[in-house]
């Protein structure tokens, strides 16, 4: 094992343990994954946040094959199918955290109804039609949702994915589609919910491309 893939087991345990903390898994429901060269590091199928370690990672090749003795998490492929469709991203989380579940359960997506939504890659945060999880069926209604440019989107019925050019941006962006999810679940129980124009987030997306150091990381 290549130091590389050995920092990539690490951060792998560490986005997981981030993700239990910041409250966005459910027991076991969460998982993740990040490029390694030709292959792919997935978290293991039914073990808790807490109890990970990076041994039990499993190396995937692009059809799911492994030579760990751990069983890869059941939706292993969705992961693989967006990291090999989008050369541009190298980590995906996905979670069950509550707003965005219980939006992606009344069948909603998130509109531009704060700037901050452009996080998810464009105007809004979308809703990928239902599809049973871990099947190849899934993985095509996530990857045809997370074409070019978009970053996340809520998964009907199920929960929410998002990717990044790292882990650490891909949690960083689970956590503001959680937020986005959570304001508009707010605004529907108030009962009015004022939207951004078009113009105006595309005024947003423009400027997110060229903040901070790299021009990559929206602002907070
Ligand atoms: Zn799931």
């Amino acid at each position: 094992m290549n130091f590389q893939e050995l920092m990539s087991r690490y951060k792998l345990v560490k986005v997981m343990k981030a993700m239990e903390a910041a409250g966005l898994n459910h027991g076991t429901a969460g998982n993740a994954s990040v490029r390694c060269a030709e292959h792919f590091l997935v978290t293991p199928s039914g073990v808790p946040p807490l109890k990970l370690k990076p041994s039990m990672i499993v190396k995937l090749d692009i059809k799911g094959h492994s030579k760990s003795r751990y069983k890869p998490t059941s939706e292993w492929k969705m992961h693989v199918d967006l990291l090999a469709q989008r050369p541009d991203m190298n980590a995906v989380v996905h979670c069950h955290s509550r707003f965005a579940t219980t939006l992606a359960c009344a069948g909603l997506e998130v509109p531009s109804l704060h700037y901050m939504t452009a996080v998810s890659g464009g105007l809004n945060i979308p809703l990928a039609p239902y599809a049973t999880y871990g099947t190849a069926e899934l993985a095509q209604s996530i990857a045809k949702t997370l074409q070019q440019g978009r970053r996340a989107c809520l998964m009907a019925n199920h929960g929410q994915i998002a990717m990044g050019t790292s882990l650490e941006e891909a949690f960083i962006i689970s956590s503001e589609v959680e937020v986005q999810a959570s304001y508009y679940y707010g605004t529907l129980v108030i009962g009015k919910t004022v939207c951004l124009s078009e113009q105006q987030m595309h005024d947003v997306v423009v400027k997110f491309k060229s903040y901070g150091q790299n021009g990559s990381k929206p602002p907070s």
